[in-house]
Protein backbone atom coordinates (compact mmCIF):
# COMPACT_ATOMS: atom_id res chain seq x y z
CA UNK A 1 0.00 0.00 0.00
CA UNK A 2 1.55 3.52 -1.19
CA UNK A 3 1.24 6.06 1.99
CA UNK A 4 0.83 9.83 1.26
CA UNK A 5 3.13 11.77 2.84
CA UNK A 6 1.60 15.07 4.28
CA UNK A 7 4.59 17.39 4.78
CA UNK A 8 4.99 18.50 8.54
CA UNK A 9 4.79 22.74 7.72
CA UNK A 10 1.58 21.58 6.23
CA UNK A 11 -0.54 19.82 9.23
CA UNK A 12 0.92 22.43 11.13
CA UNK A 13 -0.53 25.08 9.55
CA UNK A 14 -4.22 23.20 9.37
CA UNK A 15 -3.65 22.77 13.35
CA UNK A 16 -3.18 27.05 13.65
CA UNK A 17 -6.10 27.36 11.52
CA UNK A 18 -8.29 25.40 13.64
CA UNK A 19 -7.38 26.37 16.73
CA UNK A 20 -7.59 30.19 15.41
CA UNK A 21 -11.05 29.54 14.68
CA UNK A 22 -12.13 27.84 17.93
CA UNK A 23 -10.73 30.90 19.43
CA UNK A 24 -12.50 33.53 17.40
CA UNK A 25 -15.87 31.55 17.66
CA UNK A 26 -15.75 31.21 21.76
CA UNK A 27 -14.44 34.80 22.64
CA UNK A 28 -16.21 37.90 21.92
CA UNK A 29 -15.03 39.74 19.03
CA UNK A 30 -13.03 42.91 20.67
CA UNK A 31 -14.65 46.25 20.69
CA UNK A 32 -13.13 47.84 17.17
CA UNK A 33 -10.10 50.33 18.17
CA UNK A 34 -11.92 54.23 18.26
CA UNK A 35 -11.07 56.39 15.23
CA UNK A 36 -7.86 58.43 15.94
CA UNK A 37 -8.69 61.94 16.35
CA UNK A 38 -6.05 64.49 15.82
CA UNK A 39 -6.34 68.06 13.78
CA UNK A 40 -3.64 70.36 13.03
CA UNK A 41 -4.79 73.88 11.88
CA UNK A 42 -2.23 76.09 9.65
CA UNK A 43 -2.16 80.13 9.27
CA UNK A 44 0.05 82.37 7.20
CA UNK A 45 -0.62 85.31 8.20
CA UNK A 46 -3.84 87.81 8.13
CA UNK A 47 -3.97 91.06 5.79
CA UNK A 48 -4.92 92.26 2.10
CA UNK A 49 -3.68 89.43 -0.23
CA UNK A 50 -6.54 90.26 -2.73
CA UNK A 51 -4.14 92.47 -4.47
CA UNK A 52 -1.69 90.43 -4.65
CA UNK A 53 -0.48 88.19 -7.59
CA UNK A 54 -2.29 84.91 -8.15
CA UNK A 55 1.22 83.30 -8.38
CA UNK A 56 1.79 84.80 -5.17
CA UNK A 57 -1.52 83.61 -3.03
CA UNK A 58 -0.94 79.82 -4.97
CA UNK A 59 2.84 79.87 -4.13
CA UNK A 60 1.80 80.70 -0.53
CA UNK A 61 -0.89 77.89 -0.35
CA UNK A 62 1.59 75.30 -2.23
CA UNK A 63 4.17 76.08 1.19
CA UNK A 64 1.56 75.90 3.25
CA UNK A 65 0.28 72.00 2.12
CA UNK A 66 3.42 71.01 1.84
CA UNK A 67 4.01 72.21 5.50
CA UNK A 68 0.87 70.83 7.25
CA UNK A 69 1.77 66.87 5.43
CA UNK A 70 5.07 67.36 7.78
CA UNK A 71 2.67 67.73 10.27
CA UNK A 72 0.15 65.58 9.41
CA UNK A 73 2.33 62.68 9.48
CA UNK A 74 3.65 62.80 12.35
CA UNK A 75 0.00 63.03 13.90
CA UNK A 76 -1.00 60.05 12.01
CA UNK A 77 1.94 58.42 13.53
CA UNK A 78 0.86 59.05 16.71
CA UNK A 79 3.55 61.29 17.53
CA UNK A 80 3.14 64.47 19.71
CA UNK A 81 0.86 67.95 19.10
CA UNK A 82 4.04 69.88 20.27
CA UNK A 83 6.48 67.83 16.82
CA UNK A 84 3.75 68.94 14.36
CA UNK A 85 3.67 72.36 15.42
CA UNK A 86 7.34 73.07 15.04
CA UNK A 87 7.76 70.58 11.87
CA UNK A 88 4.97 72.59 10.43
CA UNK A 89 6.56 75.88 11.21
CA UNK A 90 10.35 74.87 10.06
CA UNK A 91 9.15 74.05 6.49
CA UNK A 92 7.14 77.42 6.28
CA UNK A 93 10.47 79.33 7.87
CA UNK A 94 12.48 77.68 5.17
CA UNK A 95 10.02 78.03 2.20
CA UNK A 96 11.10 81.44 2.02
CA UNK A 97 7.64 82.73 0.81
CA UNK A 98 6.05 84.33 4.62
CA UNK A 99 7.22 86.55 6.95
CA UNK A 100 9.29 84.06 9.10
CA UNK A 101 12.63 82.19 8.89
CA UNK A 102 13.96 82.51 5.17
CA UNK A 103 11.13 84.87 4.05
CA UNK A 104 11.35 87.54 6.96
CA UNK A 105 10.36 90.99 6.46
CA UNK A 106 12.94 93.58 6.93
CA UNK A 107 12.97 96.06 9.89
CA UNK A 108 13.92 99.96 9.28
CA UNK A 109 17.57 99.10 9.33
CA UNK A 110 17.29 96.81 6.76
CA UNK A 111 18.07 93.54 8.36
CA UNK A 112 15.33 91.15 9.47
CA UNK A 113 14.86 90.56 13.37
CA UNK A 114 12.42 87.50 14.07
CA UNK A 115 10.28 86.36 16.83
CA UNK A 116 8.78 83.07 17.82
CA UNK A 117 7.30 80.77 20.67
CA UNK A 118 5.41 77.61 21.37
CA UNK A 119 3.65 75.98 23.84
CA UNK A 120 2.78 73.04 25.36
CA UNK A 121 -1.28 72.82 26.95
CA UNK A 122 -0.35 69.53 28.56
CA UNK A 123 2.33 71.39 30.97
CA UNK A 124 2.05 75.04 29.81
CA UNK A 125 5.33 74.66 29.46
CA UNK A 126 6.35 77.69 27.03
CA UNK A 127 9.37 78.95 25.10
CA UNK A 128 10.02 81.92 23.24
CA UNK A 129 12.24 83.90 21.40
CA UNK A 130 12.82 87.19 20.28
CA UNK A 131 15.23 90.02 17.48
CA UNK A 132 16.98 87.13 16.36
CA UNK A 133 18.92 87.95 13.28
CA UNK A 134 21.19 85.06 12.81
CA UNK A 135 18.92 82.19 13.73
CA UNK A 136 17.53 80.16 10.43
CA UNK A 137 14.53 78.30 12.56
CA UNK A 138 13.68 80.71 15.34
CA UNK A 139 10.78 78.09 16.31
CA UNK A 140 13.46 75.42 16.73
CA UNK A 141 15.18 78.16 19.17
CA UNK A 142 12.19 78.55 21.13
CA UNK A 143 11.58 74.65 21.14
CA UNK A 144 14.98 74.69 23.13
CA UNK A 145 14.35 77.89 25.27
CA UNK A 146 11.59 75.78 26.57
CA UNK A 147 13.17 72.32 26.57
CA UNK A 148 16.89 72.81 27.72
CA UNK A 149 16.47 76.54 29.74
CA UNK A 150 14.45 77.20 33.17
CA UNK A 151 13.16 80.23 31.53
CA UNK A 152 10.23 81.11 28.71
CA UNK A 153 11.71 83.42 26.91
CA UNK A 154 15.35 84.60 25.73
CA UNK A 155 15.97 87.69 23.25
CA UNK A 156 18.65 88.91 20.98
CA UNK A 157 22.32 88.00 21.37
CA UNK A 158 21.73 86.04 24.55
CA UNK A 159 19.09 83.92 22.51
CA UNK A 160 21.79 83.47 19.89
CA UNK A 161 24.42 82.50 22.22
CA UNK A 162 22.67 80.06 24.00
CA UNK A 163 21.61 78.75 19.91
CA UNK A 164 25.55 78.10 19.55
CA UNK A 165 25.35 76.48 22.81
CA UNK A 166 22.87 74.15 21.44
CA UNK A 167 25.14 73.30 18.16
CA UNK A 168 22.89 75.90 16.17
CA UNK A 169 25.11 77.68 12.78
CA UNK A 170 24.46 81.05 13.15
CA UNK A 171 23.53 82.46 9.51
CA UNK A 172 24.68 86.19 8.20
CA UNK A 173 21.64 88.35 7.30
CA UNK A 174 22.06 87.59 3.75
CA UNK A 175 20.69 84.14 4.26
CA UNK A 176 17.42 85.58 4.27
CA UNK A 177 18.29 88.05 1.34
CA UNK A 178 15.06 88.65 -0.74
CA UNK A 179 14.89 91.03 -3.80
CA UNK A 180 10.72 91.22 -3.43
CA UNK A 181 11.12 92.05 0.29
CA UNK A 182 14.00 94.47 -0.49
CA UNK A 183 12.31 96.26 -2.61
CA UNK A 184 9.38 96.57 -0.78
CA UNK A 185 11.69 97.74 2.32
CA UNK A 186 13.74 100.19 -0.48
CA UNK A 187 9.76 101.75 -1.02
CA UNK A 188 9.16 102.00 2.34
CA UNK A 189 11.92 103.35 2.99
CA UNK A 190 11.98 106.35 0.65
CA UNK A 191 8.20 107.42 1.79
CA UNK A 192 9.68 107.55 5.53
CA UNK A 193 13.01 109.96 4.18
CA UNK A 194 10.17 112.16 2.52
CA UNK A 195 8.12 112.98 5.28
CA UNK A 196 10.01 113.13 8.19
CA UNK A 197 7.65 114.09 10.46
CA UNK A 198 6.10 110.64 9.71
CA UNK A 199 8.61 108.36 10.41
CA UNK A 200 7.39 107.09 13.60
CA UNK A 201 4.36 105.88 11.98
CA UNK A 202 4.08 102.55 10.32
CA UNK A 203 4.07 103.66 6.44
CA UNK A 204 1.66 101.92 4.44
CA UNK A 205 2.55 98.82 2.87
CA UNK A 206 1.32 98.79 -0.74
CA UNK A 207 -0.30 95.20 0.02
CA UNK A 208 -0.76 95.39 3.20
CA UNK A 209 0.21 92.21 3.69
CA UNK A 210 1.42 90.04 6.59
CA UNK A 211 2.80 86.28 6.20
CA UNK A 212 3.49 85.60 9.68
CA UNK A 213 2.99 81.41 10.47
CA UNK A 214 1.40 79.89 13.01
CA UNK A 215 0.25 76.50 13.43
CA UNK A 216 -2.24 74.50 16.41
CA UNK A 217 -2.35 71.31 16.63
CA UNK A 218 -4.18 68.00 18.83
CA UNK A 219 -2.46 64.31 18.74
CA UNK A 220 -4.17 61.24 19.54
CA UNK A 221 -2.81 61.67 23.01
CA UNK A 222 -5.70 64.64 23.72
CA UNK A 223 -2.48 67.06 23.83
CA UNK A 224 -2.61 70.63 22.36
CA UNK A 225 0.11 72.88 21.00
CA UNK A 226 0.44 76.19 19.67
CA UNK A 227 3.29 77.85 17.91
CA UNK A 228 4.27 81.09 16.00
CA UNK A 229 6.85 82.64 14.04
CA UNK A 230 7.15 85.78 12.65
CA UNK A 231 9.75 88.41 11.00
CA UNK A 232 7.07 91.27 12.62
CA UNK A 233 5.57 93.71 10.99
CA UNK A 234 6.81 95.10 7.83
CA UNK A 235 9.51 98.41 8.67
CA UNK A 236 9.47 98.06 12.23
CA UNK A 237 11.46 99.85 14.37
CA UNK A 238 14.63 97.65 15.10
CA UNK A 239 14.26 96.17 18.66
CA UNK A 240 10.75 95.62 18.39
CA UNK A 241 8.83 92.74 19.45
CA UNK A 242 5.19 91.68 18.64
CA UNK A 243 2.90 89.55 20.31
CA UNK A 244 3.93 86.00 18.08
CA UNK A 245 6.57 85.01 20.88
CA UNK A 246 4.41 86.75 24.16
CA UNK A 247 3.00 84.15 25.69
CA UNK A 248 -0.86 84.65 25.89
CA UNK A 249 -0.91 87.45 23.28
CA UNK A 250 -0.07 85.85 19.98
CA UNK A 251 0.52 81.96 21.18
CA UNK A 252 -0.77 80.30 23.98
CA UNK A 253 -2.05 76.33 24.38
CA UNK A 254 -3.70 74.54 27.64
CA UNK A 255 -5.30 71.55 27.53
CA UNK A 256 -7.85 72.78 29.54
CA UNK A 257 -9.38 75.13 26.90
CA UNK A 258 -7.56 75.80 23.86
CA UNK A 259 -4.53 76.30 21.37
CA UNK A 260 -4.45 80.04 19.78
CA UNK A 261 -1.93 81.25 17.16
CA UNK A 262 -2.51 85.00 16.11
CA UNK A 263 -1.63 87.64 13.39
CA UNK A 264 -2.17 90.77 12.76
CA UNK A 265 -0.84 94.11 14.54
CA UNK A 266 0.89 92.71 16.80
CA UNK A 267 0.54 95.62 19.37
CA UNK A 268 -3.05 95.44 19.31
CA UNK A 269 -2.92 91.42 20.44
CA UNK A 270 -0.31 92.25 23.46
CA UNK A 271 -2.63 95.09 24.81
CA UNK A 272 -5.63 92.62 25.04
CA UNK A 273 -3.69 89.48 25.76
CA UNK A 274 -5.61 88.07 22.82
CA UNK A 275 -4.90 84.46 22.59
CA UNK A 276 -5.16 84.15 26.47
CA UNK A 277 -8.23 85.82 26.18
CA UNK A 278 -10.05 83.63 24.12
CA UNK A 279 -8.87 80.35 26.19
CA UNK A 280 -9.99 81.62 29.15
CA UNK A 281 -13.43 82.68 28.14
CA UNK A 282 -13.41 78.99 26.97
CA UNK A 283 -12.72 77.76 30.39
CA UNK A 284 -14.14 80.37 32.61
CA UNK A 285 -16.94 81.20 30.89
CA UNK A 286 -17.50 78.23 29.05
CA UNK A 287 -18.57 79.94 25.63
CA UNK A 288 -18.47 77.65 22.57
CA UNK A 289 -14.49 78.37 20.84
CA UNK A 290 -16.29 79.55 17.90
CA UNK A 291 -17.89 82.89 20.31
CA UNK A 292 -14.82 83.39 22.21
CA UNK A 293 -12.75 83.82 19.40
CA UNK A 294 -15.29 85.41 17.24
CA UNK A 295 -16.25 87.79 20.27
CA UNK A 296 -12.21 88.74 21.00
CA UNK A 297 -11.09 89.14 16.51
CA UNK A 298 -14.60 90.37 15.64
CA UNK A 299 -15.97 92.28 18.48
CA UNK A 300 -13.14 93.55 20.55
CA UNK A 301 -9.89 94.17 18.38
CA UNK A 302 -12.15 95.54 15.48
CA UNK A 303 -13.60 98.26 17.60
CA UNK A 304 -10.09 99.14 18.47
CA UNK A 305 -8.81 98.79 14.86
CA UNK A 306 -7.25 96.25 15.75
CA UNK A 307 -6.32 94.54 12.08
CA UNK A 308 -5.83 90.60 12.69
CA UNK A 309 -7.10 87.11 12.94
CA UNK A 310 -6.58 83.81 14.53
CA UNK A 311 -6.57 80.16 14.45
CA UNK A 312 -7.81 78.82 17.53
CA UNK A 313 -8.51 74.84 18.36
CA UNK A 314 -9.84 73.51 21.39
CA UNK A 315 -9.17 69.94 23.38
CA UNK A 316 -12.37 68.51 21.30
CA UNK A 317 -11.35 69.18 18.20
CA UNK A 318 -13.62 72.07 17.43
CA UNK A 319 -11.81 75.05 15.16
CA UNK A 320 -12.26 78.76 14.85
CA UNK A 321 -10.29 80.83 12.49
CA UNK A 322 -11.82 84.12 12.54
CA UNK A 323 -10.17 87.32 10.81
CA UNK A 324 -11.33 91.00 10.46
CA UNK A 325 -9.07 91.41 7.50
CA UNK A 326 -9.55 90.59 4.16
CA UNK A 327 -7.53 87.41 4.07
CA UNK A 328 -6.18 84.91 6.11
CA UNK A 329 -4.75 81.37 4.13
CA UNK A 330 -5.46 78.72 6.47
CA UNK A 331 -5.13 74.67 6.21
CA UNK A 332 -6.72 72.25 8.55
CA UNK A 333 -6.28 68.53 8.62
CA UNK A 334 -7.70 65.80 10.23
CA UNK A 335 -7.11 62.03 10.33
CA UNK A 336 -8.92 61.54 6.98
CA UNK A 337 -6.26 63.09 5.74
CA UNK A 338 -8.09 65.61 3.64
CA UNK A 339 -6.81 69.48 4.21
CA UNK A 340 -9.23 72.42 3.91
CA UNK A 341 -7.59 74.78 2.70
CA UNK A 342 -9.08 78.70 2.35
CA UNK A 343 -9.20 82.38 3.36
CA UNK A 344 -7.37 83.75 0.52
CA UNK A 345 -10.65 86.28 0.40
CA UNK A 346 -13.31 86.68 2.60
CA UNK A 347 -16.01 84.64 0.09
CA UNK A 348 -13.15 82.10 -1.12
CA UNK A 349 -14.60 78.72 -1.31
CA UNK A 350 -12.51 75.90 0.39
CA UNK A 351 -10.28 73.68 -1.66
CA UNK A 352 -9.39 70.18 -0.20
CA UNK A 353 -5.97 69.09 -1.48
CA UNK A 354 -4.75 65.55 0.15
CA UNK A 355 -2.27 64.93 2.98
CA UNK A 356 -1.22 61.53 1.77
CA UNK A 357 -0.06 62.16 -1.93
N1 LIG B 1 1.60 89.77 14.71
C1 LIG B 1 2.86 89.96 14.06
C2 LIG B 1 3.61 91.05 14.80
O1 LIG B 1 3.01 92.03 15.16
C3 LIG B 1 2.75 90.35 12.62
C4 LIG B 1 1.78 89.55 11.80
O2 LIG B 1 1.07 88.70 12.29
O3 LIG B 1 1.78 89.73 10.59
O4 LIG B 1 4.79 90.94 14.94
Amino acid sequence: MKLIRIPSFLILAIAMLFAGRTRTSSMPAPPPAPAPNFILVAHSGAGDISKAPPEFIESRRTGMVVAIKKGYAILAAGGTSLDAVEATIRSMEDSGLYDSGRGAYYTRDGIPEMDAAIMDGKTLAAGSVAALQHIANPIHLARLVMEKTPHVMLVGTGAERFAESQGIELVSPYYFYNERLWQQYQRAKEKADEDKKKSSAIPDDPMREHGTVGVVALDQHGNLAAGTSTGGTTYKMPGRVGDSPIIGAGTYANNESCAVSGTGIGEFFMRNIVAADICERVRYLHVPLEQAANDVVMKELVDQKGEGGVIALDHQGNVATPFNTTGMITGTVRPDGKIEMKGWSKTAEPEIVSATQ
